[in-house]
């Protein structure tokens, strides 16, 4: 194939070139990314099939009018949003659906040539590795700065948080009273001795909660509580936050840590779910809150019509179907939660920039590691 004929070939079709290119990468090197094996478990994404998405997005993506996302999200939780805005203004969405890891790898991949335009995920860990490995470029946006607090905000503009989630406190109403509990901190207290139960240390939720304690407590304090916690776990650690809820309610454990929309989504299936919410830390530094969020990806050819998607996702239209579609809690101040999120009653949130979570999450990794949170 002659030079020209190559040029031509990837101007008709960009995606030739990425995927074989992605293609050898994994053959090649895997996925090396410390996100990669804890997303691969995460309940939140879905089995959709690369190729299968390539191929749908091939016949789409060099239409002007179509902004492609590489989203980690819950395909049928994303979905409705997205419509909404392809009703309002024409523009085509495309989503491509895997885990947070080798989304990053395929948009490293394929570097300038990528089709993707908008990256969405979990987790400010994740969406702070995506900056530092140079896959999203920085924008001016005065809708996302008005509508997104800055401590929900990447300062060098690369991401924005869209939704907010509280890492809490979860117990079994059955055996312990809400007075027994109150910080994260507590949980390493020898009464919880054989009634703890959490998730893996593996996800990133965990390397984000820990990177806040560090940031808040130190690092000495902070591996204490953690060899506190693994000292009174009452089982294994669980591969994802519904099976551990599911633990309370079963009478495994009495107390663990747990994302709030996992707990909204079991209410939702059933509504007399035997377990209840804590919001940790009231006294102190407040709730771990993070994010979901979305960054415009170094590669896209439409940053602008990308940037509007972002800013219409943060708009109080958009924040409201977030809070009741998903049970997560709106970026945006003074757009209305749902009556469930309502029902749990107000909380006072951790005021820390979500970015420290990115910024700390090695010495997170290395510390849980080395106090045994397997
Ligand atoms: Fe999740």
């Amino acid at each position: 194939m002659s030079l020209n004929t190559l040029t031509a070939t990837l101007t008709s079709n960009k995606l030739t070139l990425p995927v074989a290119v992605f293609g050898m990468m994994l053959g090649l090197t895997g996925c090396n990314n410390s996100s990669t094996t804890e997303e691969s478990v995460d309940a939140e994404t879905t089995a959709v099939s690369t190729e299968e998405s390539v191929a749908n997005d091939g016949a789409t993506s060099t239409d002007g009018q179509t902004i492609t996302i590489y989203s980690s999200r819950n395909e049928q939780l994303i979905k409705p949003l997205l419509d909404r805005y392809t009703e309002q203004t024409g523009v085509k969405v495309e989503l491509v659906t895997d885990s947070t890891g080798p989304l990053l790898a395929r948009l490293e991949a394929e570097g300038q040539n990528t089709p993707a335009d908008m990256l969405l995920t979990v987790d400010a860990g994740n969406l702070w590795q995506a900056a530092q490995q140079g896959l999203l470029q920085p924008v001016a946006s005065d809708v996302l700065a008005a509508n997104v607090p800055a401590k929900y905000r990447d300062p060098k503009g690369q991401w924005t948080g869209l939704s907010l989630r509280a890492r809490t406190i979860f117990y079994d109403p059955s055996k312990v009273s809400a007075d027994e509990l109150s910080t994260y901190a507590d949980l390493a207290d020898p009464k919880w001795k054989g009634k703890l139960c959490l998730r893996t240390s593996k996800k990133v939720y965990n390397q984000s909660l820990v990177a806040s304690m560090i940031e808040h407590l130190g690092e000495e304090k902070t591996e204490e509580i953690i060899r506190g916690w693994v000292d009174n776990l009452a089982t294994d650690v669980f591969s994802d936050d519904t099976s551990m809820l599911e633990a309370i309610a079963a009478g495994q454990c009495e107390v663990g840590i747990a994302n709030s929309y996992y707990y909204g989504r079991l209410l939702d299936e059933k509504p007399d779910f035997p377990v209840e919410i804590f919001w940790a830390n009231q006294g102190t530094t407040g709730t771990h809150v993070n994010v979901s969020g979305a960054g415009v990806v170094a590669g896209s050819d439409n940053p602008d019509g990308t940037l509007k998607l972002i800013e219409w996702l943060s708009s109080d239209e958009a924040q409201g179907i977030y809070a009741s579609s998903d049970k997560e809690f709106p970026v945006k101040e003074g757009v209305d939660e749902s009556e469930m999120l309502r029902s749990w009653g107000p909380f006072k949130k951790d005021d820390i920039n979500v970015q420290k979570f990115g910024e700390l999450q090695t010495q997170a990794i290395q510390m849980m590691d080395k106090a045994g949170y397997k």
